[in-house]
């Protein structure tokens, strides 16, 4: 399993993840955010076949670069099932006070506990986590196997997701966090859209969670 983290700059900075099974060359984007270019260079240089794009929640800097790679290499995407709309209306993906409107339509959906995995390689999988507060629609894509989560902009290494935002929930976060992320094995690294990997031992004291 090779997980490659790239920085993608757009209004800010996010994180790409590249998952991927290095003996059939085959795996998923999570979180096309920006700069598509750079993503299908990167999965042109390797000789990657990209078979799903996943994303971890439907903001503007998440999204940034799934019409391009959707069109360009013809690759679906997936977001939990609320997303859709956020994908389909600005306001909601924030991209309308960004000055260029993002407006999605082709997404196809996630469910609470499905399990992706990899076609060529099925010990690649990930779960599908449903984690609402920083978004309705946020969810974490799990890899017990190799305890790995992607976890987006539900938590990130010594802080948490955003709650400000329209329809963020500061409560339903915090709860997410608890009983979903936290919940899994100490070990498990945490890979999100803006921060460093962590692991959730190390965030057993993550300021943010102290009165949780
Ligand atoms: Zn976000």
């Amino acid at each position: 399993m090779l997980i490659k983290q790239v920085p993608l700059s757009g209004v800010i900075t996010t994180n790409g993840y590249f998952y991927i099974d290095e003996q059939s060359r085959h795996g998923l984007l999570i979180d096309a955010a920006a700069e598509p270019e750079v993503l299908a260079q990167i999965i042109k240089e390797n000789d990657w076949v990209i078979e799903k794009i996943l994303l971890t929640h439907g903001h503007f800097d998440h999204i940034g670069a799934v019409a391009q790679l959707h069109r360009q290499l013809g690759v679906p995407y997936y977001i939990y099932e609320v997303g859709k709309e956020m994908l389909r209306r600005p306001e909601f993906n924030l991209s309308a006070f960004m000055g260029d409107e993002i407006v999605l339509d082709g997404a196809q959906s996630l469910a609470d506990g499905e399990v992706v995995a990899i076609e060529t390689q099925p010990k690649m999988a990930l779960k599908v986590i449903h984690v609402p507060g920083h978004t309705p629609d946020s969810a974490v894509f799990y890899d017990a196997d190799n305890k790995v989560a992607f976890v987006g902009d539900t938590i990130f290494k010594g802080s948490v997701g955003a709650t400000h935002f329209p329809l963020g929930d500061e409560a339903a976060l915090k709860r997410s966090i608890k009983e979903k992320i936290m919940s899994l094995p100490e070990d498990t690294i945490l890979y999100s859209g803006h921060s460093e990997p962590t692991t959730v031992a190390n965030e057993r004291d993550n300021p943010f969670l102290i009165s949780v």
